[in-house]
């Protein structure tokens, strides 16, 4: 069975006591490990030591937003996998439209970071999708394609199976506006072929492929119930507990 996993980006939200009082909220409610089912929160840099020391011992995983692709140096405003780890991270977040938007990231530079982070004993949640402009030229599966084949160049299949993948058309994010289920599972298939294409059969079928954009509690059992969709990137709706915590839910439910 392929693992599920629901993952929470804060995005440049929560000072760090209120991290603390979100993540205890979301403890609260999580209720017991569910095998195959890995929740995530995503909290800005300067609250995830807090996050990482209030989550010990739950079955709550702490990511980062980014991360350099640098082991350290003279990188003023960086940080590093390594600092990331000490901090209790075990995910981090890599080429998010917003990064790639604002912060120029190409995929030549997730790859090298995603290469980092694997060496760190961090998985890299690695984000593609298509633009409105893409998606209505017709050149979804192009873009995506070029996304997914250049951000995962080169890694053996050990390092794969570290590695999720988050399906997050941009037109979606932030917007209200949801692909539909369906139009979401064609390119989750197609990403699944291109697995197949690039590494195996094995780590196709094996890889989580996450859709995010304005994933809510109300859309989510409909995206989660998609035979390759394995889970959401969720943005808006991790804010606050309730709402992250029914996406959670639908998810032990349906997958
Ligand atoms: C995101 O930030 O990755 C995201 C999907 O945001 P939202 O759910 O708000 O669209």
């Amino acid at each position: 069975m392929r693992e599920t996993v629901i993952a929470g980006n804060w995005k440049m939200y929560k000072t760090i006591p209120e991290s603390a009082e979100l993540l205890r909220d979301i403890l609260a409610g999580i209720g017991a490990e569910v095998p195959g089912r890995t929740v995530v929160v995503c909290p800005p840099f300067t609250s995830l030591a807090a996050a990482g020391e209030i989550v010990k011992g739950s079955h709550l995983r702490v990511g980062a937003q980014d991360m350099s692709e640098q082991d350290e140096g003279a990188f003023t405003g960086e940080v590093s996998a390594a600092m990331l780890r000490s901090a209790g991270c075990t995910f981090v977040i890599l080429g998010h439209s917003e990064r790639r938007q604002y912060h120029a990231e190409s995929d030549e530079r997730v790859n090298r970071k995603a290469g980092k982070a694997l060496a760190a004993g961090l998985r890299p949640i690695v984000c593609v999708g298509e633009r409105l402009e893409e998606r209505e030229r017709g050149v979804t599966a192009a873009v995506v394609s070029s996304q997914i084949r250049g951000t995962l160049a080169g890694f053996t299949r050990e390092e794969m199976a570290q590695v999720v993948i988050a399906y997050e058309p941009v037109w979606a994010i932030g917007t209200g506006k949801t692909a539909t289920p369906d139009q979401a599972q064609e390119v989750h298939a197609h990403i699944r072929d291109l697995l197949r294409q690039m590494q195996d059969q094995a780590t196709a079928e094996e890889t989580p492929i996450l859709y995010g954009g304005s994933v809510k509690p109300d859309n989510a059992a409909d995206l989660l119930r998609q035979p390759d969709i394995d889970g959401a990137l969720v943005g808006g709706a991790c804010l606050k507990a309730e709402s992250f915590l029914t996406i959670v839910s639908a998810a032990k439910s349906i997958r």
